[in-house]
């Protein structure tokens, strides 16, 4: 499964966890996120997203 809009999401991803292959996949890492209780690489500013904490919690403390 691929996405036409792949190329562009990637180009807007700040996400900088390795190897991931939902990466340029919104609807799936919203997903996959949600799932997990937690939020996507994309509204963490970049200093947070390398954390890796993509926690609710972490959210609300960076906002
Ligand atoms: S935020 Fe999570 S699911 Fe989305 S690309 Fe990064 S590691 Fe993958």
């Amino acid at each position: 499964m691929d996405c036409p809009n792949r190329e562009k999401n990637l180009q807007e991803c700040n996400c900088t966890y390795p190897g991931c292959s939902r990466k340029g996949m919104c609807c799936l890492c919203i997903r996959h996120h949600r799932e997990a209780g937690e939020l996507p690489a994309c509204l963490f500013p970049d200093e947070v997203e390398k954390t890796f904490d993509r926690s609710v919690e972490k959210f609300v403390e960076t906002m």
